[in-house]
């Protein structure tokens, strides 16, 4: 399945955090850790990554970046990694 088909779960779980990103702005929740779901490409997963706003603007500032929960950067390349959430690039090309 190409990346950023409708149907691609990367894209339904991009789109539920940016539904999260609005949700947390509109209740002026601050700055701490808010729960972002797992952007990995497996379908059921429903990891929650728990770190902070500035760390989802990052995942979003790369555009072919995602967020994910350290383990799941499935061949991935991983360009922010820590104890709490690992920011990887999709790879040119990679069929699903
Ligand atoms: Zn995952």
């Amino acid at each position: 399945m190409p990346p950023g088909e409708p149907s691609d779960p990367r894209r339904i779980f991009r789109d539920a955090n940016e539904k999260i990103e609005r949700e947390r702005l509109r209740l002026a929740l601050g700055d701490g850790p808010a729960p972002y779901i797992c952007e990995c490409a497996t379908v059921r997963c429903t990891a929650l990554v728990l770190v902070p706003p500035e760390v989802y603007a990052r995942a979003r500032e790369g555009g072919a970046t995602r967020l994910v929960v350290p383990g799941h950067e499935h061949g991935d390349e991983v360009v922010e990694a820590s104890a709490t959430h690992s920011i990887v690039r999709e790879r040119d090309g990679r069929a699903e």
